[in-house]
Protein backbone atom coordinates (compact mmCIF):
# COMPACT_ATOMS: atom_id res chain seq x y z
CA UNK A 1 0.00 0.00 0.00
CA UNK A 2 1.25 2.93 -1.27
CA UNK A 3 2.02 6.25 1.59
CA UNK A 4 0.73 3.29 4.44
CA UNK A 5 1.97 4.88 8.04
CA UNK A 6 2.49 2.30 10.82
CA UNK A 7 1.11 3.44 13.89
CA UNK A 8 4.12 3.08 15.86
CA UNK A 9 5.81 5.85 13.38
CA UNK A 10 2.95 8.29 13.10
CA UNK A 11 4.41 11.58 14.98
CA UNK A 12 2.33 14.41 16.10
CA UNK A 13 2.76 17.33 13.15
CA UNK A 14 2.09 14.64 10.71
CA UNK A 15 -0.53 13.70 8.63
CA UNK A 16 -0.50 10.00 7.93
CA UNK A 17 -3.06 6.97 6.22
CA UNK A 18 -3.07 3.95 8.54
CA UNK A 19 -4.23 0.97 7.85
CA UNK A 20 -5.22 -2.23 10.27
CA UNK A 21 -7.86 -3.57 12.35
CA UNK A 22 -11.01 -1.88 14.16
CA UNK A 23 -9.19 -3.01 18.05
CA UNK A 24 -11.97 -1.38 20.07
CA UNK A 25 -15.09 1.25 19.44
CA UNK A 26 -15.79 3.66 22.83
CA UNK A 27 -18.66 5.54 21.85
CA UNK A 28 -18.59 8.03 25.35
CA UNK A 29 -21.69 10.43 23.36
CA UNK A 30 -20.32 13.69 21.83
CA UNK A 31 -17.06 11.76 21.08
CA UNK A 32 -16.12 8.51 20.19
CA UNK A 33 -12.92 6.39 19.62
CA UNK A 34 -11.89 4.06 17.13
CA UNK A 35 -8.58 1.95 18.18
CA UNK A 36 -6.57 1.42 15.49
CA UNK A 37 -3.90 -1.68 15.80
CA UNK A 38 -1.43 -2.80 12.84
CA UNK A 39 1.63 -5.14 13.57
CA UNK A 40 3.67 -2.33 15.16
CA UNK A 41 1.18 -1.35 18.23
CA UNK A 42 -2.29 1.04 18.26
CA UNK A 43 -3.55 4.40 17.96
CA UNK A 44 -5.92 6.14 18.71
CA UNK A 45 -8.44 7.60 16.25
CA UNK A 46 -10.73 10.68 18.00
CA UNK A 47 -14.59 11.30 16.73
CA UNK A 48 -16.02 14.82 17.64
CA UNK A 49 -19.27 14.29 16.40
CA UNK A 50 -20.45 17.56 16.34
CA UNK A 51 -18.01 18.84 14.53
CA UNK A 52 -17.31 15.95 12.48
CA UNK A 53 -18.78 15.01 9.18
CA UNK A 54 -21.91 12.44 9.65
CA UNK A 55 -21.07 9.60 7.33
CA UNK A 56 -17.38 9.67 8.86
CA UNK A 57 -18.38 9.68 12.30
CA UNK A 58 -20.80 6.86 10.99
CA UNK A 59 -18.30 4.79 9.21
CA UNK A 60 -15.88 5.18 12.26
CA UNK A 61 -18.51 4.41 15.22
CA UNK A 62 -20.25 1.85 13.99
CA UNK A 63 -17.77 -0.60 12.39
CA UNK A 64 -17.34 -4.22 13.65
CA UNK A 65 -14.69 -5.27 15.83
CA UNK A 66 -11.71 -6.43 13.93
CA UNK A 67 -13.00 -5.41 10.70
CA UNK A 68 -9.95 -4.45 8.49
CA UNK A 69 -9.82 0.05 8.12
CA UNK A 70 -7.93 2.64 6.68
CA UNK A 71 -7.69 5.93 8.41
CA UNK A 72 -6.32 9.40 7.06
CA UNK A 73 -5.99 12.14 9.36
CA UNK A 74 -2.93 14.49 11.18
CA UNK A 75 -1.49 13.11 14.11
CA UNK A 76 -1.95 15.38 17.21
CA UNK A 77 -0.66 15.08 20.75
CA UNK A 78 -2.85 13.77 23.00
CA UNK A 79 -1.85 12.81 26.82
CA UNK A 80 -5.03 11.17 27.49
CA UNK A 81 -4.38 8.78 24.39
CA UNK A 82 -3.11 5.07 25.62
CA UNK A 83 0.00 6.28 23.05
CA UNK A 84 0.26 10.02 23.57
CA UNK A 85 -0.85 10.59 20.06
CA UNK A 86 -4.35 10.25 18.32
CA UNK A 87 -5.08 10.71 14.69
CA UNK A 88 -8.05 13.26 13.93
CA UNK A 89 -9.62 11.63 11.16
CA UNK A 90 -10.35 13.01 7.46
CA UNK A 91 -11.55 9.82 5.91
CA UNK A 92 -11.99 6.65 7.09
CA UNK A 93 -12.70 3.63 5.34
CA UNK A 94 -13.74 -0.15 5.60
CA UNK A 95 -11.68 -1.86 3.91
CA UNK A 96 -12.55 -5.81 4.74
CA UNK A 97 -15.43 -6.00 7.42
CA UNK A 98 -15.50 -8.43 10.22
CA UNK A 99 -18.06 -10.58 11.32
CA UNK A 100 -20.01 -9.03 14.59
CA UNK A 101 -19.31 -12.80 15.86
CA UNK A 102 -16.33 -13.30 15.84
CA UNK A 103 -14.91 -16.90 17.54
CA UNK A 104 -12.69 -15.80 19.71
CA UNK A 105 -11.63 -12.09 21.34
CA UNK A 106 -8.37 -11.29 19.88
CA UNK A 107 -8.68 -8.29 22.73
CA UNK A 108 -7.85 -10.78 25.39
CA UNK A 109 -10.83 -9.91 27.60
CA UNK A 110 -12.27 -13.27 27.39
CA UNK A 111 -10.12 -15.93 27.44
CA UNK A 112 -10.40 -18.65 24.91
CA UNK A 113 -8.78 -22.39 25.41
CA UNK A 114 -5.99 -23.28 23.40
CA UNK A 115 -8.66 -25.97 21.34
CA UNK A 116 -10.31 -23.01 20.28
CA UNK A 117 -7.26 -20.53 20.14
CA UNK A 118 -5.66 -23.56 17.19
CA UNK A 119 -8.86 -23.28 15.41
CA UNK A 120 -8.76 -20.11 14.93
CA UNK A 121 -5.03 -19.05 14.91
CA UNK A 122 -5.53 -16.45 12.70
CA UNK A 123 -7.39 -14.14 15.38
CA UNK A 124 -5.59 -15.83 18.09
CA UNK A 125 -2.11 -14.24 16.50
CA UNK A 126 -3.97 -10.81 16.61
CA UNK A 127 -3.08 -11.20 20.58
CA UNK A 128 0.19 -9.29 21.73
CA UNK A 129 1.05 -12.56 23.71
CA UNK A 130 0.71 -15.12 21.02
CA UNK A 131 2.77 -13.18 18.22
CA UNK A 132 5.22 -12.42 20.52
CA UNK A 133 5.82 -16.09 20.45
CA UNK A 134 6.58 -16.44 16.94
CA UNK A 135 8.28 -12.91 16.68
CA UNK A 136 10.76 -15.15 19.54
CA UNK A 137 10.27 -18.58 17.36
CA UNK A 138 11.71 -16.14 14.60
CA UNK A 139 14.31 -14.80 16.41
CA UNK A 140 15.79 -17.90 17.52
CA UNK A 141 15.96 -19.14 14.13
CA UNK A 142 17.74 -16.37 13.06
CA UNK A 143 20.44 -16.25 16.13
CA UNK A 144 20.92 -20.16 15.43
CA UNK A 145 21.21 -19.97 11.77
CA UNK A 146 24.00 -16.90 12.50
CA UNK A 147 25.77 -19.20 15.30
CA UNK A 148 25.78 -21.96 12.00
CA UNK A 149 27.56 -19.62 9.97
CA UNK A 150 29.89 -18.54 12.77
CA UNK A 151 30.83 -22.82 12.87
CA UNK A 152 31.12 -22.62 9.40
CA UNK A 153 28.59 -24.43 8.57
CA UNK A 154 26.61 -24.99 5.10
CA UNK A 155 22.82 -24.97 5.60
CA UNK A 156 20.75 -27.86 3.87
CA UNK A 157 18.22 -29.33 3.16
CA UNK A 158 17.04 -33.61 2.63
CA UNK A 159 14.15 -35.34 1.77
CA UNK A 160 11.27 -36.17 4.13
CA UNK A 161 9.62 -38.33 1.93
CA UNK A 162 11.49 -41.48 2.18
CA UNK A 163 11.56 -45.34 1.80
CA UNK A 164 13.15 -46.29 5.20
CA UNK A 165 12.86 -44.81 8.80
CA UNK A 166 15.59 -44.67 11.35
CA UNK A 167 14.42 -44.19 14.78
CA UNK A 168 12.40 -47.39 15.23
CA UNK A 169 9.33 -48.42 13.15
CA UNK A 170 6.23 -47.85 15.28
CA UNK A 171 6.77 -44.49 15.18
CA UNK A 172 6.45 -43.89 11.00
CA UNK A 173 3.86 -42.10 8.80
CA UNK A 174 3.24 -44.53 6.06
CA UNK A 175 2.26 -42.85 2.53
CA UNK A 176 1.73 -43.66 -0.78
CA UNK A 177 4.05 -43.04 -3.10
CA UNK A 178 3.03 -43.61 -7.13
CA UNK A 179 1.46 -47.15 -6.00
CA UNK A 180 4.91 -47.98 -3.55
CA UNK A 181 5.01 -47.89 0.05
CA UNK A 182 7.34 -44.85 1.36
CA UNK A 183 7.09 -43.25 5.24
CA UNK A 184 7.66 -39.39 6.19
CA UNK A 185 11.17 -38.84 7.46
CA UNK A 186 11.34 -39.04 11.15
CA UNK A 187 15.24 -37.12 11.25
CA UNK A 188 17.53 -36.10 8.91
CA UNK A 189 20.26 -38.35 10.70
CA UNK A 190 21.01 -40.45 7.65
CA UNK A 191 21.56 -37.98 5.13
CA UNK A 192 23.34 -35.73 7.45
CA UNK A 193 25.40 -37.98 7.96
CA UNK A 194 26.29 -38.73 4.30
CA UNK A 195 27.34 -35.01 4.27
CA UNK A 196 30.13 -34.92 6.12
CA UNK A 197 31.52 -37.28 4.10
CA UNK A 198 31.10 -35.01 1.11
CA UNK A 199 33.10 -31.88 0.34
CA UNK A 200 30.62 -30.07 2.51
CA UNK A 201 31.91 -31.83 5.80
CA UNK A 202 30.08 -29.35 8.47
CA UNK A 203 26.24 -28.89 7.48
CA UNK A 204 23.55 -28.17 9.79
CA UNK A 205 19.81 -28.33 8.92
CA UNK A 206 16.32 -26.60 9.99
CA UNK A 207 13.44 -28.67 8.70
CA UNK A 208 10.40 -30.54 10.13
CA UNK A 209 10.15 -33.96 11.27
CA UNK A 210 7.50 -36.54 11.54
CA UNK A 211 6.87 -38.95 13.91
CA UNK A 212 3.72 -41.05 14.82
CA UNK A 213 3.98 -40.50 18.65
CA UNK A 214 0.39 -42.49 19.57
CA UNK A 215 0.03 -40.34 22.81
CA UNK A 216 -0.75 -36.53 23.04
CA UNK A 217 1.70 -35.29 25.73
CA UNK A 218 2.72 -31.61 25.90
CA UNK A 219 6.14 -31.98 24.88
CA UNK A 220 5.90 -34.36 21.48
CA UNK A 221 3.93 -33.04 18.45
CA UNK A 222 3.59 -35.34 15.63
CA UNK A 223 5.19 -32.82 13.30
CA UNK A 224 8.15 -30.77 14.61
CA UNK A 225 11.11 -28.69 13.79
CA UNK A 226 14.07 -30.11 13.83
CA UNK A 227 17.45 -28.56 14.03
CA UNK A 228 20.20 -30.64 13.16
CA UNK A 229 24.14 -30.53 13.26
CA UNK A 230 26.45 -32.74 11.93
CA UNK A 231 30.42 -31.98 10.73
CA UNK A 232 33.41 -34.54 10.27
CA UNK A 233 36.58 -35.00 12.44
CA UNK A 234 34.67 -34.15 15.38
CA UNK A 235 33.84 -35.75 18.87
CA UNK A 236 30.78 -36.18 20.97
CA UNK A 237 32.50 -33.47 23.41
CA UNK A 238 33.39 -31.28 20.18
CA UNK A 239 29.59 -31.91 19.64
CA UNK A 240 28.52 -30.67 22.67
CA UNK A 241 30.50 -27.50 22.73
CA UNK A 242 28.46 -26.56 19.45
CA UNK A 243 25.94 -27.75 21.33
CA UNK A 244 25.61 -24.97 23.92
CA UNK A 245 27.14 -22.19 21.63
CA UNK A 246 23.67 -22.97 19.20
CA UNK A 247 21.32 -22.95 22.31
CA UNK A 248 23.40 -20.04 24.15
CA UNK A 249 23.22 -18.10 20.87
CA UNK A 250 18.86 -18.59 20.57
CA UNK A 251 19.55 -17.14 24.44
CA UNK A 252 21.53 -13.93 23.51
CA UNK A 253 19.29 -12.94 20.30
CA UNK A 254 16.01 -13.53 22.17
CA UNK A 255 17.69 -11.46 25.38
CA UNK A 256 18.98 -8.64 22.65
CA UNK A 257 16.74 -8.49 19.94
CA UNK A 258 13.37 -9.24 21.46
CA UNK A 259 12.89 -6.88 24.64
CA UNK A 260 9.67 -5.95 23.81
CA UNK A 261 8.07 -9.41 23.36
CA UNK A 262 10.02 -10.93 26.51
CA UNK A 263 7.85 -7.73 27.94
CA UNK A 264 4.57 -8.38 26.81
CA UNK A 265 4.98 -12.19 27.76
CA UNK A 266 5.71 -10.78 31.24
CA UNK A 267 9.59 -11.97 31.52
CA UNK A 268 11.16 -8.86 33.57
CA UNK A 269 15.02 -10.70 33.84
CA UNK A 270 15.44 -12.72 30.81
CA UNK A 271 18.91 -14.15 30.80
CA UNK A 272 21.01 -16.06 28.87
CA UNK A 273 22.45 -19.28 30.63
CA UNK A 274 26.13 -18.31 32.18
CA UNK A 275 28.56 -20.71 32.20
CA UNK A 276 29.63 -24.02 31.08
CA UNK A 277 26.30 -26.22 31.19
CA UNK A 278 27.45 -29.59 33.82
CA UNK A 279 28.26 -33.05 31.88
CA UNK A 280 26.63 -35.49 34.04
CA UNK A 281 27.65 -39.25 32.72
CA UNK A 282 24.00 -41.22 32.93
CA UNK A 283 26.00 -43.23 35.71
CA UNK A 284 25.70 -40.02 38.21
CA UNK A 285 22.35 -38.96 36.54
CA UNK A 286 20.67 -42.25 38.24
CA UNK A 287 22.57 -41.77 41.20
CA UNK A 288 22.02 -38.63 41.33
CA UNK A 289 18.31 -39.60 40.57
CA UNK A 290 18.06 -42.57 43.11
CA UNK A 291 19.03 -40.27 45.65
CA UNK A 292 15.93 -37.71 45.80
CA UNK A 293 14.11 -40.33 46.53
CA UNK A 294 11.34 -39.11 44.19
CA UNK A 295 10.78 -42.71 42.07
CA UNK A 296 9.20 -45.61 43.76
CA UNK A 297 11.62 -48.10 42.35
CA UNK A 298 15.53 -47.16 42.06
CA UNK A 299 16.49 -46.96 38.78
CA UNK A 300 19.78 -49.27 37.72
CA UNK A 301 22.35 -49.74 35.04
CA UNK A 302 20.63 -49.62 31.81
CA UNK A 303 16.93 -47.91 32.64
CA UNK A 304 15.50 -45.13 30.53
CA UNK A 305 15.38 -42.08 32.72
CA UNK A 306 11.50 -41.66 33.07
CA UNK A 307 10.29 -38.59 33.23
CA UNK A 308 10.15 -37.92 37.01
CA UNK A 309 13.15 -38.80 37.44
CA UNK A 310 14.51 -36.08 34.91
CA UNK A 311 12.50 -33.54 36.79
CA UNK A 312 13.88 -34.52 39.76
CA UNK A 313 16.77 -34.34 38.61
CA UNK A 314 16.67 -31.36 36.55
CA UNK A 315 14.79 -29.60 39.53
CA UNK A 316 18.74 -30.58 41.90
CA UNK A 317 20.90 -29.10 38.80
CA UNK A 318 18.93 -26.16 37.95
CA UNK A 319 20.10 -25.64 34.61
CA UNK A 320 21.33 -26.49 31.71
CA UNK A 321 23.09 -29.90 31.40
CA UNK A 322 24.50 -32.72 29.40
CA UNK A 323 24.35 -36.24 30.01
CA UNK A 324 26.95 -38.46 28.34
CA UNK A 325 27.81 -41.70 28.19
CA UNK A 326 24.95 -44.10 27.98
CA UNK A 327 24.47 -47.72 28.21
CA UNK A 328 25.23 -48.36 24.32
CA UNK A 329 21.94 -50.81 24.43
CA UNK A 330 19.64 -47.84 25.05
CA UNK A 331 21.15 -45.52 22.42
CA UNK A 332 20.59 -45.96 18.31
CA UNK A 333 23.00 -48.01 16.56
CA UNK A 334 24.44 -45.19 14.47
CA UNK A 335 25.94 -43.82 17.91
CA UNK A 336 29.70 -44.77 18.51
CA UNK A 337 30.90 -46.60 21.58
CA UNK A 338 33.80 -45.57 23.46
CA UNK A 339 36.70 -47.32 22.16
CA UNK A 340 37.96 -48.78 25.71
CA UNK A 341 34.71 -49.95 26.30
CA UNK A 342 31.68 -51.00 23.98
CA UNK A 343 28.90 -51.26 26.30
CA UNK A 344 29.67 -47.63 27.02
CA UNK A 345 27.90 -45.06 24.07
CA UNK A 346 29.62 -41.78 23.15
CA UNK A 347 25.72 -40.92 22.95
CA UNK A 348 24.33 -37.66 25.03
CA UNK A 349 21.31 -35.85 25.74
CA UNK A 350 21.21 -32.11 26.19
CA UNK A 351 18.25 -31.51 28.92
CA UNK A 352 16.40 -28.50 30.24
CA UNK A 353 15.66 -28.73 33.67
CA UNK A 354 12.21 -29.89 32.58
CA UNK A 355 13.05 -32.04 29.78
CA UNK A 356 14.98 -33.32 27.14
CA UNK A 357 16.30 -31.04 24.55
CA UNK A 358 18.48 -32.39 22.24
CA UNK A 359 20.14 -36.07 21.39
CA UNK A 360 23.57 -36.58 20.15
CA UNK A 361 26.77 -38.40 20.25
CA UNK A 362 29.56 -39.28 17.58
CA UNK A 363 28.59 -41.52 15.12
CA UNK A 364 30.18 -44.89 13.74
CA UNK A 365 31.99 -44.96 10.75
CA UNK A 366 33.56 -47.37 10.26
CA UNK A 367 31.35 -49.80 7.28
CA UNK A 368 32.02 -53.30 9.62
CA UNK A 369 31.05 -52.48 12.39
CA UNK A 370 28.06 -50.38 11.06
CA UNK A 371 26.57 -53.38 9.27
CA UNK A 372 26.61 -55.23 12.65
CA UNK A 373 24.64 -52.62 14.73
CA UNK A 374 21.93 -52.42 12.08
CA UNK A 375 21.91 -56.00 12.20
CA UNK A 376 21.53 -56.21 16.07
CA UNK A 377 19.00 -53.72 16.21
CA UNK A 378 16.77 -55.92 13.76
CA UNK A 379 17.13 -53.60 10.76
CA UNK A 380 17.71 -55.10 7.94
CA UNK A 381 21.33 -53.49 6.37
CA UNK A 382 19.98 -53.90 2.66
CA UNK A 383 17.19 -51.31 3.29
CA UNK A 384 20.00 -48.94 4.19
CA UNK A 385 22.75 -49.85 1.26
CA UNK A 386 22.22 -46.06 -0.12
CA UNK A 387 23.58 -44.91 3.36
CA UNK A 388 25.94 -47.97 4.30
CA UNK A 389 27.88 -48.24 0.93
CA UNK A 390 29.34 -44.43 0.91
CA UNK A 391 30.76 -45.64 4.36
CA UNK A 392 32.69 -47.99 2.11
CA UNK A 393 34.57 -45.22 0.08
CA UNK A 394 35.82 -42.65 2.95
CA UNK A 395 34.19 -41.68 6.14
CA UNK A 396 35.76 -39.57 8.15
CA UNK A 397 34.90 -39.56 12.26
CA UNK A 398 31.91 -37.49 12.89
CA UNK A 399 29.69 -36.19 15.57
CA UNK A 400 26.28 -34.53 15.66
CA UNK A 401 22.82 -34.02 17.58
CA UNK A 402 19.36 -33.19 16.70
CA UNK A 403 17.81 -30.07 18.64
CA UNK A 404 13.77 -30.18 19.04
CA UNK A 405 13.19 -26.07 17.86
CA UNK A 406 9.75 -26.09 19.59
CA UNK A 407 11.09 -27.81 23.24
CA UNK A 408 13.91 -25.11 22.60
CA UNK A 409 11.19 -22.57 22.46
CA UNK A 410 8.92 -23.75 24.64
CA UNK A 411 11.26 -23.85 27.88
CA UNK A 412 13.26 -20.63 27.03
CA UNK A 413 9.46 -19.29 28.00
CA UNK A 414 8.22 -21.69 30.58
CA UNK A 415 4.87 -22.45 27.78
CA UNK A 416 3.61 -25.60 29.69
CA UNK A 417 2.23 -26.81 25.94
CA UNK A 418 4.74 -27.42 22.75
CA UNK A 419 1.51 -25.91 20.67
CA UNK A 420 2.08 -22.70 21.86
CA UNK A 421 5.27 -22.47 19.78
CA UNK A 422 3.93 -24.07 16.33
CA UNK A 423 1.36 -21.88 13.79
CA UNK A 424 -0.57 -25.11 13.23
CA UNK A 425 -0.02 -28.07 15.64
CA UNK A 426 -0.37 -31.77 14.26
CA UNK A 427 -1.31 -33.82 17.24
CA UNK A 428 -3.37 -37.12 17.81
CA UNK A 429 -6.85 -34.83 17.49
CA UNK A 430 -5.39 -32.40 15.17
CA UNK A 431 -4.87 -32.49 11.32
CA UNK A 432 -6.07 -29.34 10.33
CA UNK A 433 -5.76 -26.43 9.93
P1 LIG B 1 11.57 -37.98 23.75
O1 LIG B 1 12.26 -39.13 24.46
O2 LIG B 1 11.48 -36.74 24.58
O3 LIG B 1 10.28 -38.37 23.12
P2 LIG B 1 13.36 -38.63 21.64
O4 LIG B 1 14.57 -39.07 22.39
O5 LIG B 1 12.44 -39.65 21.08
O6 LIG B 1 12.53 -37.58 22.52
P3 LIG B 1 15.12 -37.81 19.54
O7 LIG B 1 14.88 -38.84 18.52
O8 LIG B 1 16.30 -37.89 20.41
O9 LIG B 1 13.80 -37.67 20.44
O10 LIG B 1 15.04 -36.38 18.79
C1 LIG B 1 15.92 -35.30 19.08
C2 LIG B 1 15.15 -34.11 19.66
O11 LIG B 1 14.04 -33.77 18.81
C3 LIG B 1 14.52 -34.38 21.00
O12 LIG B 1 15.45 -34.20 22.05
C4 LIG B 1 13.42 -33.36 21.04
O13 LIG B 1 13.90 -32.08 21.38
C5 LIG B 1 12.95 -33.31 19.59
N1 LIG B 1 11.78 -34.18 19.38
C6 LIG B 1 11.78 -35.50 19.13
N2 LIG B 1 10.55 -35.97 18.98
C7 LIG B 1 9.72 -34.92 19.14
C8 LIG B 1 8.30 -34.77 19.09
N3 LIG B 1 7.50 -35.80 18.84
N4 LIG B 1 7.79 -33.54 19.29
C9 LIG B 1 8.60 -32.50 19.53
N5 LIG B 1 9.93 -32.57 19.58
C10 LIG B 1 10.51 -33.77 19.39
MG1 LIG C 1 16.48 -38.45 22.39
Amino acid sequence: MENRTYTADAEPGDTVTVAGWAHEIRDLGGIAFLIVRDTTGKIQVKFEKDEMDDDLVETGVNVNRESVVQVSGAVEEEERAPTGVEIVPEDVEVVAPADPELPLDPSGKVDADISTRLDNRTLDLRMEESKAIFEIRAEVLRAVREQFRDLNCTEINTPKIVATGTEGGTELFPITYFGQEAFMNQSPQLFKQLMVGSGLERVFEIGPIFRAEEHNTPRHLNEATSIDFESAFYDHSDAMDACEAVVRAAYEGVAENCQEQLETLGYEDFEAPSGDFPRLTYEEAIERINATGELDEQLVWGDDLPTEGEHALGEEVGEHYFITDWPSEIKPFYIKDHDDDETLSTGFDLMHPSMELVSGGQREHRYDHLVAGFEQQGLDPDAFEYYTKMFKYGMPPHAGWGLGGERLVMTMLGLDNIREAVLFPRDRQRLSP
